[in-house]
């Protein structure tokens, strides 16, 4: 069994415990993770059976460059990104590895969408580099 972990937005609002793997973590440079990280995103993907939330959140939904459909949840205080749900996903939840309580659990395996990439973005870490993302 994966040990249990946990992860909070800035201000504290917003928290989670989760037992789920972190599934597929990653870098992702398409334009929607440009426009709300600043630079280029990072999420992992868990279980929402097997993780908890607390706390209060707002969110938003946007058509991503994949075509999918998505919620952007983030610290309804704080205003710190969390994650999100993506329609084409349902049970499950991507966070953004910068919750987590202890950064070290998030080990990226991958660049996605550097179609997309920011020509300031210089890529350097010897990943794997996806044009897109491995499922739409
Ligand atoms: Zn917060
Ligand atoms: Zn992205």
């Amino acid at each position: 069994m994966p040990e249990t972990f946990s992860g909070r937005c800035h201000c504290g609002a917003f928290s989670y415990e989760s037992d789920s793997e972190l599934i597929a973590p990653h870098y992702c440079h398409c334009g929607d993770c440009r426009r709300l990280y600043g630079a280029l995103g990072a999420g992992f993907v868990v279980l929402e059976a097997q993780t908890r939330i607390r706390g209060e959140y707002r969110s938003y939904t946007s058509q991503a460059d994949s075509g999918n459909r998505k919620t952007h949840l983030f610290c309804g205080q704080c205003g710190s990104p969390i994650g999100e749900r993506v329609d084409a996903f349902p049970g499950t939840l991507v966070l953004v590895p910068g919750t987590l309580d202890d950064p070290s659990l998030f080990k990226p395996e991958a660049h996605f969408w550097t179609s997309k990439k920011a020509p300031w973005q210089v890529i350097a870490d010897g990943l794997e580099q996806l044009e897109g993302q491995p499922v739409t």
